[in-house]
């Protein structure tokens, strides 16, 4: 660990949390260096969803390295990348009744946002973006102005304009539909609230602490959005992919937003690659408007054809992801219930968040976990939620096997006298 701690900068962060050196990975089993097998149920923040060196996706990629067929080629047209449309407009869209463009953005999550943030200004000539309270959206500046922790938003030392925030589904406690109010603003000419450009939100808000938005809600604000003239915006970077338990986050609502934003496990591989699907009439682009030098990269393009292949194709994947779901949440409601009426299991599918309700218990159960062989992060305003992201193509036994460890951690915690070592993160933060 030396050369990391004095060559690497201090702005490093999943090192300190996970004090280990990673030398292999297959499925949902890390190796170290040191010949430990570490359980992962980070899952690359939610890029992994179909788990480490997939087997059968490297196959594709070892194949099309082997050809070689064009790697990178800015956005010029390759098979691959024609490969790539046709697989995910059949067994995607046109499975779930959707028509959509595509447009290649840079290879983050944050690249994505800001293109959708800016066709939705292009488009509508406005430059309000409504987003909401503990949302998350990347690390550039537009993505930043519309995300709400403070710790990264002090950190941007920019001024981050552009954004109003709303109060998410369940922000204001279970009595409050968030969606009047936002209603009642955006009709109110003298709200003081400028008519958005775009509306953007995470049906779960994964690095917010898995707060999950209601069908009727979700609903509601796409309503609202239409009747302003604005453009409803799904950021499903880390929640689509079927870590809800269906391919878009927002199938269960029924909903069409006018831009669809996508990366994280797209490429299931963990290479990097993001999108954007635009309606067909929100496409006001000129040719090379918005452009990037890593634009649908023509390896991860070959992957993401794998994993639609392999995984989307019958509907028995969505069902598999939804039952492992349901074993997760009941099993971490028992491990509620059991010690103490204070904690919450929130989620959809196998995105699910253990509330801890105090940052203490959240770190000092992770950090248990770690030496025990798990691998969990913790999320929400003051990460006092432990989020649970395994891939998921786990199977029952690691995924049963996480779980105890998860309990027996928090067990150990809750036994132990509250005086904690503050954790390097943790330190960091106060200092600022
Ligand atoms: C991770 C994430 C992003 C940003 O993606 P990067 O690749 O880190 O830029 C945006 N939105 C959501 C919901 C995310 O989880």
């Amino acid at each position: 660990m030396r050369i990391i701690d004095t060559l690497e900068s201090n702005v490093r962060s999943y090192p300190f949390s996970f004090p280990a050196i990673f030398s292999r990975a297959r499925g949902s089993i890390m190796l170290t260096e040191d010949g430990r097998k570490v359980i992962d149920f980070l899952s690359g923040a939610g890029a992994l969803n179909y788990g480490h060196n997939n087997h059968q996706i490297k196959a594709a990629i070892a194949e099309y390295l082997a050809s070689d067929a064009v790697i990178h080629g800015l956005d010029m047209a390759t098979p691959a990348k024609l490969e790539f449309l046709e697989t995910f407009s059949s067994v995607i869209l046109r499975e779930r009744d959707l028509q959509y463009r595509f447009q290649f953005t840079g290879p983050t999550g944050a690249n994505a946002i800001e293109a959708a943030l800016k066709l939705s200004r292009k488009i509508t000539g406005r430059q309000n973006i409504i987003s909401f309270t503990h949302g998350y959206h990347g690390m550039s500046l537009g993505a930043m102005a519309a995300s709400g922790n403070r710790f990264y938003r002090r950190a941007s030392g920019a001024a981050l304009a552009g954004a109003t925030f709303m109060p998410y589904d369940g922000y204001l406690g279970p009595a409050v539909d968030t969606a009047d109010y936002l209603q009642k603003l955006l009709s109110d000419e003298s709200s003081g609230i400028d008519t958005p450009a775009a509306i953007l939100v995470e049906t779960v808000q994964g690095e917010g602490g898995i707060n999950v938005a209601s069908k009727e809600w979700l609903q509601s604000v796409q309503a609202i959005a239409k009747n302003v003239g604005a453009l409803f915006i799904v950021d499903d970077v880390q929640m689509g992919c079927g870590r809800t338990g269906e391919f878009f986050s927002f199938e269960f609502a029924g909903l069409s937003p006018d831009i669809i934003v996508m990366s994280k496990s797209l490429s299931g591989y963990g290479l990097p690659l993001s999108m954007l699907l635009i309606k067909e009439e929100c496409d006001a682009w000129m040719p090379g408007e918005h452009t990037g030098t890593f634009r649908g990269n023509n390896l991860a393009l070959v992957s993401a054809t794998a994993a639609i292949n392999i995984y989307w194709r019958s509907r028995t994947f969505a069902q598999d992801v939804q039952r492992m779901g349901e074993l997760m949440r009941s099993r971490l409601e028992a491990i509620a219930s059991e010690h103490g009426s204070g904690f919450a299991v929130r989620g959809r599918g196998m995105a699910l968040g253990f509330d801890c309700q105090t940052a203490e218990v959240a770190e000092t159960t992770a950090r248990k976990a770690f030496e025990k062989g798990l691998i969990v992060e913790r999320c929400g305003p003051i990460d006092q939620v432990v989020k649970f992201l395994p891939a998921l193509t786990i199977d029952l036994e690691t995924l049963n096997r996480g779980l105890d460890i998860f309990e027996l951690s928090l067990t150990e915690t809750l036994m132990e006298p509250r005086s904690d070592v503050p954790r390097q993160r943790a330190f960091l933060r106060s200092r600022c």
